[in-house]
């Protein structure tokens, strides 16, 4: 049954699938867990099978195929409400006079893109550029939305996903709402942040954790869910996403079937040829370029790609360096350049290495400028390498 689909988090699932199948389901539930670890998948399970046709629904989950089902897939189900960080702009089409105008209709062009994203990609946390949050008026339509009676046998859930993000008057109308929250609605928030959110709100929830998904699950899962997916280029997804399905998923879509070499072979490839540079006496302005380059030539979830690969490199090497036999390398199929490094490099700082990329990785993902982060990525990792 569908509860397959979530992958790893074993534990949270025979939680509230016992709770559902009892009839025992809080009023208000908190997943909380790292990026990518399927909260808001689990989320979308647990309302698939309080509201899913199949008479066993209760027991075993969604049957993932009648028409309940489906809407809940497609984001457009009565029942089930997803909220998450929109632009204003998107709230003042509240009377049909403004709801003609050109900024409502550009905002709602932009809210639907980011629900076919979320659609594409089920681990995606949606939230418009120009959002302030999430806002009081989304929380106020929701309690609209409670007021209403769902069809008999079934029940409302409210998913709220980022959490953290209730601007402080939403999530003051929210802990209204979840004071007394009505019979027949099942509030889900969502988070990767619990410490941000209003104690007062947290205590009204129970609290599911997640966990970052296994590398054993996430290859089991790729090998069933993508076949065609095989090594060295699995066993990059797999180390490289360590346990988050998001980027997972983002790799997988991004696959370029009808050219020769994977996309994230041809990154590391990339980076390694980028590290022979910043690693070479005479190279190092070589580097720069190349570093410049890349910046203006990838996108940023590639960039974050070519930084991880450096790092899962630089780990291998590490490995190799202490345990000259160690088998178990993020890049198996290149152990030579591997051992080549580690030969020729004996001391690396790689703490400072491995706080260097994911700091670089942090300013990519949060917009900082590509061009600076590449220039002083290059800059700060030589000496790092370079040590006497
Ligand atoms: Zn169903």
């Amino acid at each position: 049954m569908s509860w397959n689909r979530v992958i790893g988090q074993k534990q949270q699932v025979r939680v509230l699938s016992n709770a559902l199948e009892k009839g025992r389901l809080a009023h208000a539930y908190l997943f909380s867990g790292p990026e990518g670890s399927g909260k808001e998948m689990t989320a979308l399970e647990l309302a698939a099978a309080l509201n899913c046709r199949s008479p066993d629904a209760m027991s075993n989950g969604a049957c993932g195929t009648c028409p309940d089902c489906l809407q809940i897939r497609e984001f457009m189900h009565p029942n089930v409400e997803y909220l998450f960080p929109v632009e204003a702009a998107l709230l003042e089409g509240g009377d049909s006079q403004k709801k003609d105008n050109k900024k409502f209709t550009e905002a709602r062009e932009r809210f639907l893109a980011l629900i076919e994203k979320k659609k594409e990609n089920p681990y995606f946390s949606p939230a418009m550029d120009r959002s302030m949050g999430i806002l009081t008026e989304q929380v106020v339509a929701l309690q609209q939305k409670a007021s209403f009676m769902p069809r008999e046998g079934t029940r409302k859930v409210f998913i709220i996903s980022q959490a953290e993000k209730l601007h402080p008057s939403a999530a003051n109308k929210l802990l209204k709402l979840l004071e007394e929250p009505p019979a027949h609605v099942l509030f889900v928030l969502v988070t990767a942040r619990p410490d941000s959110l209003l104690a007062t709100i947290r205590s009204r929830c129970q609290e599911i954790r997640f966990q970052r998904v296994p590398a054993a699950e996430l290859r089991t899962w790729l090998e069933e869910h993508s076949p065609e997916i095989v090594d060295p280029e699995l066993g990059f997804i797999v180390n490289f996403s360590r346990g988050n399905l998001k980027l997972a998923w983002e790799l997988i879509a991004g696959r370029d079937e009808a050219s020769s070499e994977p996309a994230t072979i041809a990154i590391r490839q990339m980076a390694l040829d980028y590290l022979r540079k910043v690693l070479a006496p005479k190279r190092f302005h070589e580097a720069l370029t190349a570093s410049e380059e890349h910046a203006k030539n990838l996108s940023r979830t590639e960039l974050v790609l070519f930084i991880g690969a450096i790092l899962l490199f630089l780990q291998d090497t590490c490995h190799r360096r202490i345990v000259p036999g160690f088998r178990n390398l993020n890049n198996p199929d290149i152990t030579d350049a591997v051992d080549r490094f580690a030969k020729n490099f004996p001391n690396p700082d790689y703490l400072g290495v491995s706080t260097l990329a994911e700091e670089s990785i942090r300013a990519i993902e949060r917009n900082a400028s590509p061009l600076l982060v590449m220039a002083a990525f290059t800059a700060a990792l030589r000496p790092l390498l370079w040590r006497a």
